[in-house]
C-alpha cells in the first residue's frame, strides 16, 4: 500500500488549484476521468478577477461587457459596463493549464475511481481505487457533487432534493448579440430554474438551463432535454437560426445548489469546492469559488500546523459562504411562488444600479442588501 502525506480525490478546479499551491508534502491527486476536464459539465462563465487571480487568460473563449435579465413576459433589463465583466472559458483548456502547474511534489493518477474507504475511529485510514490502495495522513475531498469522502463522514449533508440539474448545448453559426450574457427567468419558460445564453464567440454560444429535478437517471435527462427544447423554440431566446446541425457538444451535470457545508473539515479530511457546495446559490457559479478554496487550503497547510490550518480554513469558509446561506430561501420561493411573484422578485432585483447588480451576480450581497430589497419589493410590482 503506497503512502502519501495528502491524498486529494478529484482533479477539477478545486483539487488542481490545491495541487498548484501545496508545498513540501507528498501529494497524490486521483481522478476517475480518462481525460481530465472531459466530458465538460460546466458553462464555465466567470468574472475578470478569476482570470487575473489564477492567470487563466489563455483559456478565455469570449468576453462580454454586459449582461441582460430577460423575463418570460418580455421584460428585458440590460447592464452594460465600460470594460468586460463576464468571460466564457474553455473548461478543458483551463483544466490542462492547471494540471501543468501542479507542484513537483504532486503525483496524479487517472483514470482511477475511488471505490472504497477504510475508516478508523471516525478518521479515514486508506482509500481503495479500482486498482490500488493508498494511505495518507490527510485527505481532501474535491470530488464535486459525488462527495466521495464526505458521504462517509457526514452522510446527512447529501440531500438530493436540493440539487439542480443542468444541461446545455454548445452551438455555432448562430445569430446572437455577443455583447451580453443573457439570463432568463419565469415559470412559463422554465419552472423551478433558469435558462442562459452565454456567447463563446460572435456567432457561437452555450445555451442551457438549470432546473430543480429530484432524483437521477433517464427520466431526468428526458425532462431536461424537453425543457431545453421548449426554451429554444420559445420566442424569448436571443440566439437564433439554429437547428441540430449547429450543436457541437452537449454539456451537463449537477450543480450543487446546496446550503454550504458548515464544517470545512472532519477529523483528517478537508472538503473543498463543489463537494462543500461552495458555489453560488444564485446562478451556480462555482469555478471561482473552487479555485479559491483549493488555493486557500494549500496556503493554510503551507503556513501552519494542522490545528491552526483548520482554524484558518474554517474562517475562510465562514467568511466566504455567508451569501450562500440564503439558498434554501430562494429555492423555496422558486418552488412555491406563482409566476407573477417570481417575475416581481427578479424585476425588483434587476432594478439595482449597475454596481449593485454586479455585486448581486457575484454573490457579494449582505443581509442589509436583502433588507433594502424587502423594503422596495411592494413598489416593484409588475
Ligand atoms: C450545467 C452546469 C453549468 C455550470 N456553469 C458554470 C458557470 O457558468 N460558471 C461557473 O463558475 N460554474 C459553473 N458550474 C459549476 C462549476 O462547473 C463547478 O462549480 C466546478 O466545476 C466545481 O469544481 P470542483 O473542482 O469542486 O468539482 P468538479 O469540477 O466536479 O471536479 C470533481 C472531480 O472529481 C472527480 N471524481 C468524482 N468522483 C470521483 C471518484 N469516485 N474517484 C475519483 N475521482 C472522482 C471527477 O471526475 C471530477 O473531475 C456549472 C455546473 C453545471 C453542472
Amino acid at each position: 500500500m503506497e503512502k502519501y502525506d495528502i491524498i486529494v480525490v478529484g482533479a477539477g478546479p478545486a483539487g488542481l488549484s490545491f495541487a498548484e499551491h501545496i508545498e513540501d508534502k507528498s501529494v497524490l491527486v486521483i481522478d476517475r476521468k480518462k481525460e481530465l476536464g472531459v466530458p465538460i459539465k460546466s458553462s464555465a462563465a466567470t468574472f475578470a478577477d478569476t482570470l487575473i487571480d489564477f492567470e487563466l487568460k489563455d483559456a478565455v473563449c469570449h468576453s462580454s461587457r454586459g449582461f441582460r435579465v430577460i423575463l418570460d413576459n418580455g421584460y428585458i433589463k440590460e447592464f452594460l459596463y465600460e470594460k468586460p465583466v463576464l468571460y466564457t472559458l474553455d473548461f478543458t483548456k483551463m483544466i490542462r493549464i492547471l494540471k501543468k502547474r501542479m507542484q513537483k511534489n504532486c503525483d496524479i493518477l487517472h483514470p482511477a475511481s475511488v471505490e472504497r474507504i477504510s475508516m478508523d475511529n471516525g478518521s479515514i485510514k486508506s482509500i481503495e481505487t479500482n486498482e490500488n490502495n493508498f494511505k495518507a495522513d490527510l485527505f481532501i475531498d474535491a470530488s464535486g457533487e459525488s462527495r466521495v469522502l464526505l458521504k462517509h463522514l457526514n452522510s446527512s449533508y447529501y440531500r438530493k432534493q436540493w440539487l439542480i440539474h443542468g444541461l446545455e448545448y454548445e452551438v455555432s453559426k448562430i445569430d446572437l448579440n455577443s455583447t451580453y450574457f443573457d439570463f432568463f427567468f419565469g415559470n412559463n419558460l422554465i419552472p423551478e430554474g433558469y435558462c442562459w445564453v452565454f456567447p463563446t464567440g460572435n456567432t457561437s454560444a452555450r445555451i442551457g438551463l438549470g432546473k430543480l429535478i429530484p432524483g437521477r437517471g433517464g427520466l431526468r435527462k428526458i425532462k431536461l432535454k424537453d425543457a431545453l427544447q421548449k426554451f429554444i423554440s420559445s420566442n424569448v431566446i436571443t440566439a437564433e437560426n439554429f437547428d441540430n446541425n449547429n450543436i457541437l457538444e452537449y454539456h451537463g451535470g449537477i450543480m450543487t445548489y446546496n446550503k454550504p457545508l458548515k464544517n470545512a473539515y472532519f477529523k483528517n479530511c478537508f472538503v473543498i469546492g463543489d463537494a462543500a457546495s461552495q458555489s453560488s446559490c444564485l446562478l451556480g457559479e462555482g469555478i471561482r469559488h473552487s479555485l479559491r478554496s483549493g488555493r486557500e487550503l494549500a496556503i493554510a497547510l503551507n503556513s501552519f500546523d494542522l490545528d491552526f490550518a483548520k482554524i484558518y480554513f474554517q474562517r475562510y469558509i465562514d467568511n466566504n459562504t455567508k451569501f450562500f446561506e440564503y439558498f434554501p430561501l430562494f429555492l423555496q420561493y422558486f418552488k412555491i411562488a406563482p409566476n407573477w411573484a417570481i417575475l416581481t422578485l427578479v424585476k425588483a432585483l434587476s432594478d439595482y444600479d449597475n454596481t449593485n447588480m454586479l455585486r448581486l451576480l457575484r454573490s457579494e450581497f449582505k443581509s442589509s442588501d436583502f433588507m433594502k430589497l424587502l423594503y422596495t419589493f411592494p413598489r416593484n410590482m409588475i
